[in-house]
């Protein structure tokens, strides 16, 4: 290992003069001093501007299943599709193609648009709820994420809200209901007091922005009835849990849980830029053109990324790939659950299928015994039950700094790249292999 970071520091030199803070998503500039530049790729690992390799668990974070080599009848489809000509202003088969496969997989989409990130995914739901319902107000969970958009971009509580950046009319806040997640008695209040306003309940139901909280039994089926009740539509925002968590089922399909309208991005375009809406026929239609909800978008169904998404999703299906990757999550988690039990009792192992995080926490349990073995499913019979993440707020009390400033840097002079800090998911992937996860646990040894 090197730790020669001279290219890197020039490439953010450059980029710090024509690019707000030397980066295109925020995320990127919390490494400090200053990130690495990646070069390239190569299946699990990738290789920074210095030629440093790491093990890499940040995964574009997020759109990645296959790490950095995609098989071959991915990397064939976008080759045909981007030299037949990149794009037409016409609708394509691939686009009827993809639309037929998810609507085939995911149990509650019976119709999709597909858009060009998550961000547009969430916006255009939140208008189609709006829109389908007659209604304005919004519930969000507090520290859930729904991209970059005026209508989510809101914090505090149902009682006390306000915009959680500048640029945010105030007017918007008094639209947006942020909850705690897994507090069925909040968000029951919440429905006593405005029921008859609220268009939509928009819940990732992982959280999977703030540290990663899985949800507790029946707080999604709480939802559920409250949305039911009240007539306001549930919504999944499964831009990160889409085709990673249950498979090809999604979330929903892993939970048992129908929403009305979903939300994917990431892996639904096979790594490049992509967001969808998809629901029942009803809902769906109230889109233009055959809605009035209006909706569009030049890049919209762009034929490369549908062959990406198409063709990845499709060798997913027909191989052992979530298998194989949630093998190794199970590996990883449980390798870190002993880690921890020895080392850190204070820190909670969260993550489920492809995806793990470490959460500094501030309390250990009393004991270990019959602990969640493979990453916390928040059983009331574990012993960490009392402890452990319940919410955004309290992945956040967490020992956050000592996360980013100190164990992160810990773990790359090892050779293992985590995601930039506290809150953003890692993801395993259909490239990584027993031998990285096995390095990966003996990194965290060192490092706790
Ligand atoms: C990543 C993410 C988004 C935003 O998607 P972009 O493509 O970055 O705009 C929205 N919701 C969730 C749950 C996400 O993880």
């Amino acid at each position: 290992m090197t730790d020669d970071f001279e290219r890197s520091r020039e490439l953010y030199d450059r980029a710090l003069s024509v690019l707000p803070g030397g980066v295109n998503s925020t995320v990127r500039a919390v490494t400090e001093p200053y990130p690495q530049f990646a070069a390239h790729g190569e299946s699990g690992h990738i290789i920074d501007a210095d030629g440093n390799r790491y093990i890499d668990w940040v995964m574009a974070l997020g759109p990645l299943l296959y790490g950095h080599d995609l098989p071959e009848p991915v990397t064939a489809a976008i080759q045909s599709h981007a030299s037949e000509g990149p794009i037409y202003g016409l609708p394509t088969e691939v686009e009827v193609d993809h639309a037929e496969f998810v609507c085939r997989h995911v149990p509650s989409v019976e119709m999709i648009r597909f858009v060009n990130s998550g961000t547009e995914a969430t916006v255009s739901a939140v208008r189609l709820a709006r829109g389908y319902t007659g209604r304005n107000k919004v519930v969000i969970m507090q520290g859930g994420y729904h991209g970059a958009q005026e209508s989510t971009l809101v914090e505090g509580s149902a009682g006390d809200r306000r915009p959680s950046s500048a640029g945010v009319p105030e007017e918007f806040a008094t639209h947006t209901l942020p909850v705690p997640f897994n507090d069925t008695e909040a968000v029951t209040e919440v429905f006593a007091e405005h029921g008859e306003e609220i268009a939509c309940v928009l819940v990732e139901p992982v959280l999977a922005n703030t540290g990663i909280v899985t949800p507790i039994e029946e707080y999604h089926e709480t939802l559920r009835d409250l949305c039911d009740d009240s007539g306001a539509l549930l919504v999944f925002d499964e831009v990160i849990t889409g085709f990673r968590v249950g498979g090809l089922a999604c979330a929903q399909g892993k939970f048992g849980v129908t929403p009305d309208v979903t939300t994917f991005g990431k892996l639904i375009g096979g790594g490049f830029p992509v967001g969808a809406i998809g629901g029942r026929v009803e809902i769906m239609e109230t889109f233009t053109p055959t809605g009035d909800v209006f909706q569009s978008g030049t890049f919209s169904g762009h034929p490369v990324t549908m062959a990406a998404g198409l063709e990845s999703l499709t060798f997913a299906a027909e191989n052992d790939v979530y298998e194989h990757v949630h093998e190794l999550g199970d590996r990883l988690r449980r390798g870190l659950t002993e880690i921890v039990a020895d080392q850190a009792p204070e820190y909670t192992v969260a993550g489920t299928d492809g995806m793990f995080k470490l959460l500094f926490g501030r309390d250990a349990p009393a004991n270990f015994d019959n602990h969640c073995e493979a990453g916390c499913a928040q059983r009331d019979s574990c012993p960490r039950y009392g402890t452990c993440p319940k919410t955004g707020t309290d992945v956040a009390r967490g020992e956050t700094d000592r996360w980013r400033r100190v164990f992160w840097g810990e773990m790359r002079d090892q050779g293992v790249l985590l995601s930039q800090n506290q809150f953003e998911s890692q993801f395993v992937t259909y490239a990584h292999t027993a031998e990285d996860v096995d390095e990966t646990l003996e990194a965290y040894k060192e490092a706790l």
